[in-house]
């Protein structure tokens, strides 16, 4: 079992660890000096910032960019149960989008609420933890962001 607290204090990357957990995606994550955190661009003309990077800023096109670390909390802004879903991935489960103070919507798997239904509510704090999404063909842990409610006494 993946313990979501592993990486977040002061581990650089998951993909240096020797055993089978592999990002989701290499470029979504970097470690700013406190542990993982999700990676966004921000335009050095407009300062608009977006997630994922892309090459140019979808605001103003100019492709100067920096990296920049995503908040780990925000709120969020709708939830459904889904009992359907992409291969590897156990369902039931929650999904939703989460509302970034940098102004970005995060579509994301909501995890460490149930009973979801008396636990999430629209507008709560969620907070960002690393997870297994799934696992693939050759057995590896597929580990991602997810966000779960914030706990208690820890706003
Ligand atoms: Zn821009």
């Amino acid at each position: 079992m993946f313990d979501t607290m592993d990486l977040l204090p002061g581990e650089e990357c998951v993909s240096t660890r020797s055993d089978n957990r592999k990002l989701i995606e290499e470029g979504w994550f970097r470690d700013f000096g406190d542990g993982l955190a999700l990676a966004g661009g921000q335009c050095l003309a407009c300062g608009g910032i977006f997630f994922p990077e892309k090459p140019v800023c979808p605001n103003c096109f100019d492709p100067a960019r920096k990296k920049v670390p995503l908040s780990r909390k925000g709120k969020l802004h709708t939830f459904a149960l889904s009992h359907m879903g992409p291969g590897g991935i156990p369902t039931p489960f929650v999904i939703g989008f989460v509302e970034l103070p940098e102004g970005i919507k995060l579509f994301s798997l909501i995890t460490q609420c149930e009973p979801w239904d008396k636990v999430l509510k629209v507008g709560m704090d969620v907070e960002m933890v690393i997870e297994t999404i799934r696992r693939d063909e050759e057995g590896n842990e597929i580990v991602g962001y997810k966000f779960r409610p914030v706990p208690e006494g820890n706003p």
